[in-house]
């Protein structure tokens, strides 16, 4: 039946009759009934994704893109005086997830079902997400974001498993999201919750009582761990979405024929970083129950799980005080335990072991013992893992360590949220790229064609009049779409250092002030959510916020630089700002950014990158060449270097140029003070002076230089359209496609899955 037809009989009435929350639900009945019959038998080995974020984005038109009926509802909606824009605003983003690792989860479950393979996503239902982002008095606020009920997308399955914790158990409820690939199969993303949660426990903002477990579980993800009590909830959260993953992927197995010993044959299970790592004990716990010996458990589990890992901050890698464990989930320690005496047998290195001798458990240790793979997401990446950080474990592991860099999928990032490029690329070189993403490199044979440079020239014009329309609607923020866009979207962190953005800016409000005027106006736009507890992330946006706020009120520097900072970052707006943006800020200090897939989706979008050498930028560069990149900064080496020299003074570069003095003075000056909190200013001038971790100050100099001189070439039009140009057609190799097939040929080993 033709979709439309399918559509009209869930209207069950006559459309002109119909309410919008009427036609939202039947347009989401009418995409699982064909999601349903696209279904295909599995296959004996199948892929379990284990994470605990999923950032999804809304999937309506997503997912009437990947079923190749988009045009089709489309026209009928306008054929009946309806946009299909109204439907799409009416959907809530699901917020189960973060940022760029949940993106990532997100982006891979995309093509694991274009590329009709046989694996399923597995996480916690949060009902309130990470939390909505609110601005009051220029400072972040956090608010519940609760997504459930306006949904419709999510289905109740007929499965429930218990969860003993030490003193109580409970019951878990399982929900059910299809995937659709694009034009490839269909898969599941499995959630789960308990029975028993309780939305009325958040009381004010995002605060509840965080030792009513059985209450709370699943309200949030993240909730704050700045306490032992919050650590202790993400423990139990932890535990019980690997003790229901392991549940179900054995319930699975077993009615496939699996005879436990042979796990390996039917199961492959990805963890994403170290959320779910206490799937490795409960896993063999739960071997050892239905009957295997504990080696042949150990030895099953170790041949069916692989580690992900994301990050080479020491602070973001998980350990976890035994005593927690013992609290939350005293059955698996003594596994734990076993899992740590085989480790400390074998290898005389303190360093390898699992529990440390402050009795804290180190899940990246546990994992990198007992998967089968380990994994960085990026090049340089995995590169330091190897040499630097994890080298203790590379020289044991050798054969375990590979590479698998990240990539976007190009059905949200560029056909979905931007059609008028799609149209232009198909206009060149045909519909292949969209299958195919090797296809995009043939655009590099326009490069010289300024009929089409100019066109691209006019769709970047395009897509910021539409993001100004969107933002003045949304957020009442007013912007200038003849200036040039920059911007810099993406978690707030020190590491990716927001902070050298706003001192840039700072430095630019000076010399407007001083008459040396851009020669284009300048809008530097943020989108950033900082983590409730850290406090000095929460200090840079009141920075930015308040510097937007002085120089919209000064008349003298306003028309030429806009600071503006978009609430409440998530991917529905990312789908906005992303095709607008001209200018991309990766500008993390060299070493700390494991990947970025920001990067990759704005330079899709004809965004040139401004950035360090590190994460996937390294990648890009070598891609797109010198010409086509601003890179700026010291690199990896020098940076690794200056932290194992541990001589690092910021006051130093601080005294010796005062162009940057003055910038930092800037943060508490009188002017400022009057607009914003002189306490969490002065704080933030602060930690920049006397610590500065991620050594803002010593890549001022050479970042100003490099932005100024993109800005300068920007004025060349053609020329930066070339520049475009060759970023869209080298953003080819980031497909997620690409990535999920090297996982697939080097992890996975699973065969495709018969068609429909
Ligand atoms: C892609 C994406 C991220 C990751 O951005 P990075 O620049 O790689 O950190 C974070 N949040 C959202 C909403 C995204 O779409």
């Amino acid at each position: 039946m033709r979709a439309t037809d399918l559509l009209k009989n869930f209207l069950e009435k006559d459309i002109s009759s119909c309410t919008n929350s009427e036609i939202y639900f039947a347009l989401v009945k009418t995409i699982k009934h064909l999601a349903k019959e696209k279904r295909t038998k599995e296959t004996k080995k199948k892929l379990y994704y284990v994470s605990a974020e999923f950032l999804l984005g809304r999937l309506l038109t997503n997912n009437l893109l990947n079923l190749g009926i988009y045009e089709e509802i489309e026209d009928f909606l306008s054929k009946n005086g309806y946009s299909l824009e109204k439907f799409e605003e009416m959907e809530a983003e699901p917020s189960l997830g973060n940022g760029g690792l949940g993106r990532l989860a997100a982006c891979f479950l995309d093509s694991i079902a274009t590329l009709n393979l046989c694996g399923d996503g597995i996480g916690l239902c949060y009902h309130f997400g990470l939390f909505k982002q609110v601005f009051k008095d220029s400072k972040q606020t956090e608010e519940i974001n609760p997504w459930l009920d306006a949904s419709g997308f999510l289905e109740g399955e007929n499965k429930s498993y218990t969860v003993s914790f030490k003193d109580f158990s409970v019951s878990a409820r399982l929900l059910n999201l299809d995937v659709i690939g694009y034009m490839g199969g269909v898969n599941s993303l499995r959630l789960f919750d308990i029975e028993t949660i309780d939305e009325g426990l958040v009381k004010k903002g995002i605060d509840f009582d965080k030792e009513d477990i059985k209450r709370n579980l699943t309200l949030f993800l993240y909730p704050d761990d700045s306490d032992d009590k919050g650590r202790l909830l993400r423990v139990y959260q932890q535990y019980f979405m690997v003790s229901c993953a392991a549940q179900l992927i054995l319930d699975e197995c077993i009615e496939k024929g699996c005879k436990l010993y042979d796990l390996s044959d039917y199961a492959v299970i990805q963890i994403n970083d170290t959320h779910p790592s206490m799937i490795i004990p409960e896993l063999i716990r739960l071997l050892m129950e239905k009957g295997l010996s504990l080696d042949d458990a150990i030895s099953a589990v170790s041949k069916t799980v692989a580690y992900t890992n994301h990050t080479i901050l020491a602070e973001a890698l998980e350990k976890w005080d035994i005593s927690f464990l013992k609290e939350v989930a005293p059955q698996i320690v003594p596994i734990i335990e076993i899992l740590d005496g085989r480790v400390r047998r074998k290898f005389p290195d303190e360093t390898v072991y699992i529990i440390d001798k402050d009795d804290r458990v180190h899940m990246a240790n546990m994992d990198i013992h007992y998967c089968f793979s380990v994994n960085g997401v990026a090049a340089l990446h995995t590169s330091i893992l190897k040499e630097n950080e994890l080298s203790s474990f590379y020289k044991i592991y050798p054969d375990k360590f590979n590479n698998k860099t990240n990539g976007i999928t190009f059905r949200r990032w560029l056909l979905n949220s931007n059609k008028p490029l799609t149209d232009l690329i198909k206009d060149k070189i045909g519909n292949g790229f969209k299958k195919d993403p090797a296809e995009l490199k043939k655009l590099k044979d326009y490069a010289k064609d300024e009929k089409f440079l100019n066109r691209l020239l006019e769709i970047k014009r395009e897509s910021k009049k539409r993001l100004c329309d969107y933002l003045y609607r949304t957020q009442k923020i007013a912007l200038n779409e003849n200036s040039v866009f920059d911007m810099q979207i993406k978690r707030l962190h020190e590491y990716k250092r927001q902070q050298l953005n706003a001192l840039y800016l700072i430095d630019k409000y000076f010399e407007i002030k001083e008459g040396k005027l851009p020669l284009r106006p300048i809008t530097a736009i943020f989108g950033a959510k900082a983590a409730p507890a850290y406090t000095i992330a929460k200090d840079i946006i009141h920075l930015i916020l308040c510097l937007g706020k002085l120089i919209e009120a000064d008349k003298a520097v306003s028309p030429h630089l806009k600071i503006v900072m978009v609430e409440n970052y998530n991917v529905t707006i990312a789908e906005k700002l992303i095709p607008a943006c001209d200018i991309s800020e990766q500008i993390s200090l060299a070493s700390k950014e494991a990947s970025g897939t920001g990067n990759m989706k704005l330079m899709l979008n004809g965004a040139i990158t401004l950035g360090t050498m590190d994460g996937a930028n390294v990648e890009i560069h070598k891609i797109v060449g010198d010409d086509n990149i601003y890179i700026f900064g010291e690199d990896s080496k020098t940076v690794l270097l200056r932290y194992k020299q541990k001589n690092y003074k910021s006051e130093d570069y601080y005294l010796k140029n005062p162009a940057l003095k003055r910038c930092v003075d800037f943060i508490t000056d009188e002017k400022m003070k009057e607009i914003g909190d002189e306490k969490s200013l002065t704080r933030l001038k602060t930690e920049l002076l006397k610590k500065d971790y991620f050594m803002t100050f010593p890549d001022f100099e050479s970042y100003k230089e490099t932005k100024d001189n993109a800005l300068s070439d920007y004025e060349d039009r053609i020329s930066w359209a070339e520049k475009m140009l060759y970023n869209i057609s080298g953003a080819s190799y980031f497909s997620s496609d690409r990535t999920i097939k090297e996982y697939n040929e080097d992890i996975w080993h699973l065969e495709e899955r018969n068609k429909k």
